[in-house]
């Protein structure tokens, strides 16, 4: 589903270069969850980045369902990025308009008709628990309830992979739970393949079934979720 073939980026200034990932290869299976786990500074904002080419690597390749998408000219690299949904620590909402609306616009600018639109909107508040809040302003909801927005907006756009990044690091560790359990939902009841990056132990260990281990820009260590915690 998603590939990273030996991702390198390095931002390079007139003063210095920063190699802010180096070398990393990954594997999503469809269906998976898998998260990359690293300090502050260690490239995973980079590397998530990559996998949508918001950021284009200095070297390396990414796969999407088996199509290498790296070299692809915008046009056609928008419409990969149709099946690839992400979400923010930020969650990035409009702020100056309705629930309703920051889930309708992306949708309307992306050519569906009213009715499609409607409907689309309606289902994911309803999976994302939040049908009664359509009429309410960003600045009138709960962090949890704007990251649930943020998550009815991307999964609106019926995305096959979404990514996260650090989508609960700005909220409590209740709020955070139940975040999680509606990622866990989505992968379970919509199918859609997570990666996720997090600073959080307990993030990878609810919801993760493959984790990865960042530092300085390398993996160093790849396992899964349930050996990565039972290790002695
Ligand atoms: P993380 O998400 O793990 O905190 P980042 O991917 O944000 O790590 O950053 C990795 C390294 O790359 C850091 O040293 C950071 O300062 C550097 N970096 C990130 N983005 C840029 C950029 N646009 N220009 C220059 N350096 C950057
Ligand atoms: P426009 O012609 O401006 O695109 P719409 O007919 O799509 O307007 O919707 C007008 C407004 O009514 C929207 O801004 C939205 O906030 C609200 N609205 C429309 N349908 C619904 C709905 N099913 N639930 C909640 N609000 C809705």
């Amino acid at each position: 589903m998603i590939v990273l073939e030996n991702i390198t980026k390095e931002f390079i200034s007139k003063s210095n270069t920063v190699k802010a990932v180096s070398n990393v290869s990954l594997h999503v299976r469809k269906g998976e969850i898998h998260g990359v786990i690293g300090y502050s500074g260690a490239g995973k904002s980079t590397l998530i980045r990559c996998v949508n080419l918001l950021e284009k690597p200095t070297k390396g390749k990414v796969y999407i369902n088996g199509e290498e998408i790296t070299p692809l000219p915008l046009p056609q690299l928008r419409k990969v990025r149709n099946k690839i949904g992400m979400i923010f620590q930020g969650f990035n909402l409009l702020k100056t308009a309705t629930v309703y609306d920051n889930i309708a616009i992306p949708l309307k600018l992306l050519g569906y008709d009213k009715n499609e639109v409607k409907k689309r909107v309606e289902k994911y508040l309803e999976i994302v628990g939040l049908t009664d809040k359509h009429k309410s302003y960003p600045n009138q909801l709960s962090g949890g309830q704007k990251q649930r927005v943020a998550i009815a907006r991307a999964l609106s756009q019926e995305p096959e992979v979404l990514l996260s990044d650090e989508a609960t690091s700005a909220l409590d560790p209740e709020t955070t739970d139940s975040i999680l359990e509606l990622l866990l939902k989505i992968n379970k009841e919509l199918g859609i393949t997570i990666l996720l990056i997090t600073h959080e132990m307990n993030v990878i260990q609810k919801i993760c079934d493959h984790v990865y281990v960042m530092e300085n820009g390398e993996v160093v260590e790849e396992n899964t979720a349930i050996n990565l915690f039972t290790k002695p």
